[in-house]
């Protein structure tokens, strides 16, 4: 009877002591500023990456339930104030383009998804075989400012 006794104490001491534990979390919980999240997508072809999403969700949410949130998307970071969520894409970006023969005039498409962009009105017969040759096979340029000084050259 006394060791139960006894067992009883203790066992209420530390009920008791939890208890005062939890009750004093709530004082040290810090409030919710947010985190921001960046989306990116990643391109597998040439590694670069595209922002297509920003936002602002809970601090306190879980990676997993961060997962959820954003299908197709791996966790890249996780901070107490910032996230990121990346997407693996085929290809390359939007960011590439290619300079070559169309229609005996030299043409820039968008690498990627191959759109025809514009077309210079100059003839490639007219250009050193040296050049024709390269835009035979295509000229591979990263950049709108790369690709805005190589339609002046051969402009010019
Ligand atoms: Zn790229």
């Amino acid at each position: 009877m006394k060791h139960t006794a006894l067992f009883l104490l203790l066992f209420s001491m530390i009920l008791t002591g939890c208890s005062q534990k939890s009750s004093d979390q709530p004082a040290l919980v810090v409030e919710d500023m947010g985190r921001n999240i960046l989306l990116q997508e990643v391109f597998a072809d040439c590694g670069h990456s595209d922002i297509v999403g920003r936002e602002k969700r809970s601090a306190k949410e879980t990676e997993s339930e961060l997962l959820k949130a954003y299908p197709g998307f791996t966790l890249s970071a996780l901070g107490a104030t910032h996230a990121t969520l990346i997407k693996q894409r085929n290809g390359k970006c939007g960011e590439h383009y290619l300079f070559q023969e169309y229609k005996g005039k030299i043409a820039v498409f968008r690498e990627n998804n191959k759109a025809l962009l514009d077309v210079l009105d100059v003839s490639v017969g007219q250009l050193r075989k040296q050049d024709q040759k390269m835009l035979k096979d295509g000229i591979s340029v990263y950049g709108k400012e790369e690709c805005a000084a190589f339609w002046d050259d051969f402009g010019s």
